[in-house]
């Protein structure tokens, strides 16, 4: 048989880290096996699918923008978590059954506290679904979502996690109204590209509301390109804790190396500095 590998599907790719991230642990455990980056259009993921179901040493991909939701179509088994954040980003071989997950929810679900209440999200696409899908998971009983458009981001996310009837723990603020959002919150999520190269800054008025969280809180922010966003640089200031987005970016990884490789890549973060260090040089 040949060589195993495992990729990361997307429309561009060539931006992904996720290559450099795997082929490192590949390397540290020695492990004798690859990872690709595959440029896949919309048009020729049935084709991709039909080819690698029929290829022994493929162990699944990483699935990036366009495609989270467009693939699951060509999967056998979706579990619950992905059904209800409507996305995927890893599918993996399992019993001869291609099934989706999707390693953001525990991305994100690793980088917070466990008792995360009262959390402020910022943005309303599929990184804020994955936030919404963790807090859910960790029973988050008070959520405020700042998004630009409140009535949109509410018409897409309030039917996502079902709780009792009437039981809203969702509420929706325009960006201009930060202050009541981050109001005594314990936490606040980055899960918008504000703040991102090439894309517009976090606007004053949220940076200034982050007075307003708890003294203990956590600021996280999903951005990873700079790694050092003033969104945390503020937080920092106040003396909340800062999380920054490589977090997410190599625990999501390392729970999706284990489905490839069916091994948690680095599990006493033994090695984590180095690998930041590469994904930062
Ligand atoms: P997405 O699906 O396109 O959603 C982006 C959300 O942010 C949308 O709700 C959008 O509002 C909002 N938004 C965009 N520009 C904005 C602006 N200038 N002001 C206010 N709101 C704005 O993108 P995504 O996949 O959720 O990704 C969001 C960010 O998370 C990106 O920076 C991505 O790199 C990062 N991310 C990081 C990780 C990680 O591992 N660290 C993983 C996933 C994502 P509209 O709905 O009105 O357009």
């Amino acid at each position: 048989m040949s060589r195993a590998y495992a990729e990361v599907i997307g429309d561009p790719i060539a931006h992904s880290k996720s290559p450099l991230i795997h082929n490192f642990w590949l390397g540290k455990l020695g492990i004798d096996a690859e990872y690709r980056a595959c440029h896949v259009k919309a048009e020729e993921l049935a084709d991709y699918f039909a080819q690698r179901r029929g290829d022994a040493a493929w162990r699944g991909c990483n699935v990036t923008i366009p495609h989270k939701l467009a693939v699951l179509e060509f999967v056998d088994d979706t579990g619950a978590m992905v059904s209800a954040v409507g996305a995927t980003n890893c599918v993996f071989v399992h019993d001869g059954l291609l099934r989706a997950d999707n390693t953001d929810i525990y991305g994100v679900g690793d980088a917070i506290p466990a008792d995360a209440d009262s959390i402020c999200v910022i943005g309303a696409g599929g990184a804020a679904r994955a936030a919404l899908a963790a807090l859910d998971q960790a029973e988050a009983k008070d959520v405020r979502i700042l998004a630009r458009d409140p009535a949109k981001a509410e018409a897409n996310l309030s039917s996502l996690f079902d709780r009792a009837p009437g039981y809203e723990w969702l509420r929706y603020f325009p960006l201009d109204e930060a202050s009541q959002a981050m109001s005594g919150a314990s936490g606040v999520i980055n899960a918008s590209p504000m703040g991102m190269t090439g894309q517009a800054g976090m606007p004053p008025e949220l940076l200034d509301a982050i007075a307003l969280t708890q003294a203990e809180a956590f600021v996280f922010d999903m951005v990873y390109s700079p790694l050092h966003t003033p969104f945390l640089a503020e937080g920092a200031k106040l003396g909340r804790k800062p999380i920054d987005g490589l977090v997410m970016l190599v625990t999501q990884a390392a729970y999706a190396f284990r489905m490839f490789f069916g091994v948690h890549p680095d599990p006493d973060g033994k090695f984590d500095a180095e690998l930041r260090e590469m994904l930062t040089a």
